[in-house]
C-alpha cells in the first residue's frame, strides 16, 4: 500500500526525522514515541504537507486504484468551521470527497464514533471531547485507502477513549491506519503493528504479537514489599519488573505488555 524510503528531515539543526524507511499494508499501525521523536513530521511528509529534506513515499498503484490513494489526515488541532453543525461539516468533506450516499455513510460514521446527539451543534459550542470525535469522524469520510490520526485521543475521556479504539478497529478492515501517540494504552489492543521512534530513528518495529513474545523473558512479577532499585512499573496491586534475568529472588515471569515495552525503550538511560 505505501512504502516510505530513507525519509529524512531536519529544521536547522534538529533532526526530526532520519532515514526512516517501512512498508505499510493493511492493518492499524501505532507510531509510539514520546514528544519531540518525530511523529508529527512523519505524518506531515505522508500526507504531503511537508517536504522531505531526502527520501521518498510511494504508493502502490494497481489497475484498480491507478491513482494516489485517498487520505484521511486528522492532525493534532483540527481546523473547523465553528459555524457549521456536526452534520454539515461531515457532509461538507463527503462532497468534497465525492462520497456517494452521503447520508447513510455520514450516519454510520456518526453512531459509530458516537456523535449522532450533536448533530445539530454548532462546532464552536461543542465540548472537547465531542469535537475531538468529529475530527476523527471525518478522516474516515469516504473510507480513504489510508487514514493518519495525529495524537487522536487528546480531550477524551476514558470511556470516549474505549469507543474509539472500538470505532477505529471496525473501520479499519480494508484500509491503513496510522495512529501517531505516546500514550501506549490507546493503540494496545488494536494495533497490528507497532513502531518505536526515538529521536527520528525506528528504534524497534514489528508485529505486535511479535515484538510482545520476544519480550516475555523480560518481564517479572516482584514479590509483595520487595525493594528494587532497577526499571520497575506499578500495575495494580502488582509491582512489575523489566530485566533481562530474573531481579530478585522471589520474581515471578509475566507476560509482556505494550506498555512494559515501552518502558524498556524509554524508560531507561537515553
Ligand atoms: P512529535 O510529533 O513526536 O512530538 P515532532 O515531529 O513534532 O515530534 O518534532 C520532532 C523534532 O523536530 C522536535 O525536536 C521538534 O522540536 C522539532 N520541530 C518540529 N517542527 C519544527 C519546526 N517547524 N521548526 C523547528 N523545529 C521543529
Amino acid at each position: 500500500m505505501m512504502k516510505i524510503i530513507n525519509v529524512s528531515k531536519s529544521y536547522k539543526s534538529t533532526r526530526a526525522l532520519v532515514d526512516f524507511t517501512y512498508e505499510f499494508g493493511v492493518g492499524i499501525y501505532a507510531i509510539l514515541g514520546p514528544n519531540g521523536s518525530g511523529k508529527s513530521t512523519l505524518m506531515n511528509i505522508i500526507t504531503g504537507n511537508l517536504a522531505p529534506d531526502g527520501g521518498s513515499v510511494c504508493f502502490s498503484q494497481s489497475e484498480d486504484a491507478p491513482q494516489r490513494p485517498k487520505i484521511g489526515y486528522v492532525p493534532q488541532q483540527a481546523a473547523m468551521y465553528p459555524y457549521f453543525t456536526v452534520y454539515e461539516m461531515l457532509d461538507y468533506v463527503a462532497v468534497l470527497n465525492g462520497v456517494d450516499k452521503r447520508r447513510e455513510h455520514i450516519e454510520a460514521l456518526m453512531q459509530a464514533f458516537d456523535i449522532s446527539s450533536s448533530r445539530d451543534k454548532r462546532i464552536r459550542s461543542l465540548s472537547g471531547g465531542t469535537r475531538q470525535r468529529l475530527a476523527i469522524a471525518q478522516g474516515f469520510i469516504g473510507l480513504p485507502e489510508i487514514v493518519i490520526l495525529d495524537e487522536p485521543t487528546a480531550g477524551l475521556d476514558p470511556l470516549q477513549r474505549i469507543l474509539f479504539k472500538n470505532a477505529v478497529k471496525k473501520m479499519s478492515t480494508d484500509m491503513t491506519v496510522i495512529i501517531a501517540t505516546h500514550i501506549v494504552s490507546d493503540v494496545e489492543d488494536i494495533a497490528d503493528e507497532v513502531l518505536f521512534l526515538d529521536k527520528g530513528r525506528i528504534v524497534k518495529a514489528g508485529k505486535l504479537q511479535t515484538l510482545l513474545s520476544e519480550f516475555d523473558t523480560y518481564c517479572w512479577r516482584l514479590p509483595k514489599g520487595a525493594v528494587y532499585d532497577g526499571l520497575t512499573r506499578i500495575d495494580g496491586e502488582d509491582v512489575r519488573a523489566i530485566a533481562p534475568q530474573k531481579p530478585i529472588e522471589g520474581a515471578v515471569p509475566v507476560a509482556a505488555t505494550l506498555e512494559d515495552y515501552y518502558l524498556k525503550i524509554f524508560g531507561g538511560e537515553r
